[in-house]
């Protein structure tokens, strides 16, 4: 069996504004995304032969396309809530890349995932098990795309793909794909998020913390009122500051739009927001992605560890990391 193991990052979004509504539903967004240093780790297996397609908690088989072959799949991670079937973006991604490149070949795909990153928190961990799958699946092959193709793939799965395909390429040496033009850690994310351009990264002690409670993305951006927004991220300024590598440019043009949904609706994100601010000192705290996670940004680990000692007892999912 061919295996290889990816370190699948999880990102912050250091600003986002939403632009408008787009006749499909999705929103356009423009949005500042860095990676940091928290992973789950994927380790995708490829048997060739007899496909299995899924007895025991495997999530089930795939057909190959129309080429008649046939490839299984299956999923398994240290959550038991997570569903391993069809509903899995790393499933999800080992299926497309079966039904698009899996023409000629017999066998299973296996995908382990050891999930570190905490679950619909606003921090793609989900995007990143996907773009692990197809990185892995595009070496265990041999298929030679590059970032480019692969963000094609992506974005069909999800629009935080794309991002987390660029930082994981940059930093799992093995993909062979370091030297992409596309391959980065911070970018700025523009359409529904999938067009990037690349930035210099911030360099940074970041601690996030996870406050108890659920809201899905859909509900987020649904809840949004465009009209309402009265506080938008300076996306020009916030990318001046990290090519100057200027922490307090940064940190002053660092917004998140989604917050004047979520911020209403769960007082316990904005308890959270101003704990990390008070504890620590914070230069900046602000939501991630659609939340509910919250993060604070200090410029030393010492400042940072003092907040993680605080904030570890309000909320259990909390991090000290450094972003990459
Ligand atoms: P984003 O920041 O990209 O909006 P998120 O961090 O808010 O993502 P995820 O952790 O990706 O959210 O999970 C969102 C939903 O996706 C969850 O409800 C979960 O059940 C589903 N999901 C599917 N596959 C995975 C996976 N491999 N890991 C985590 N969640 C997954």
């Amino acid at each position: 069996m061919k295996e290889i193991l990816v370190k699948a990052y999880a990102k912050i979004n250091l600003s986002i504004d939403v632009l408008g509504k787009r006749p499909d539903d999705y929103h356009e967004v423009l949005m500042v995304m860095q990676q940091i240093d928290l992973w789950d780790q994927v380790r995708v297996g490829w048997a060739p032969g007899e496909a299995n397609t899924g007895a025991g908690d495997s999530g089930g088989g795939a057909e190959a396309g129309d080429h008649g072959e046939r490839i299984g799949i299956s999923v398994s991670s240290n959550l038991s809530y997570l569903p391993v079937d069809s509903r899995n973006l790393a499933y999800k991604a080992a299926a497309l890349m079966a039904e698009q490149y899996g023409g000629g070949k017999s066998g299973s795909i296996i995908v382990d995932m050891e999930k570190n990153i905490p679950v619909a928190a606003g921090l793609a961990g989900g995007s990143a098990d996907c773009a692990a799958v197809l990185h892995a699946l595009n070496r265990i092959w041999d298929l030679k795309l590059d970032l480019k193709k692969l963000m094609e793939l992506g974005v069909s799965l999800g629009a935080d793909v794309s991002f987390c395909l660029a930082g994981q390429a940059a930093l799992n040496a093995e993909l062979n794909l370091k030297e992409d033009p596309m391959a980065g850690t911070c970018a700025v994310a523009s359409g529904i998020g999938e067009k990037l351009a690349l930035v210099p990264p911030l360099n940074s002690w970041i601690l996030l913390s996870k406050p108890a409670v659920s809201l899905s993305t859909a509900q987020v951006y649904g809840g949004l009122n465009l009209q309402e927004i009265t506080e938008r991220p300076n996306t020009e300024e916030l990318i001046a500051g990290l090519r100057e590598g200027n922490l307090y440019k940064i940190s002053k043009n660092m917004t998140n739009v989604l917050e004047s949904y979520s911020l209403k609706e769960y007082p316990v994100i904005v308890y959270t927001k101003n704990k990390i601010v008070q504890e620590g000192k914070a230069y900046k705290a602000l939501m991630s992605g659609s939340g509910p996670t919250v993060f604070g940004l200090y410029p030393c680990r010492k400042r940072g560890s003092a907040a993680y000692e605080r904030l570890k007892t309000l909320n259990k999912e909390t991090f000290l990391v450094k972003t990459l």
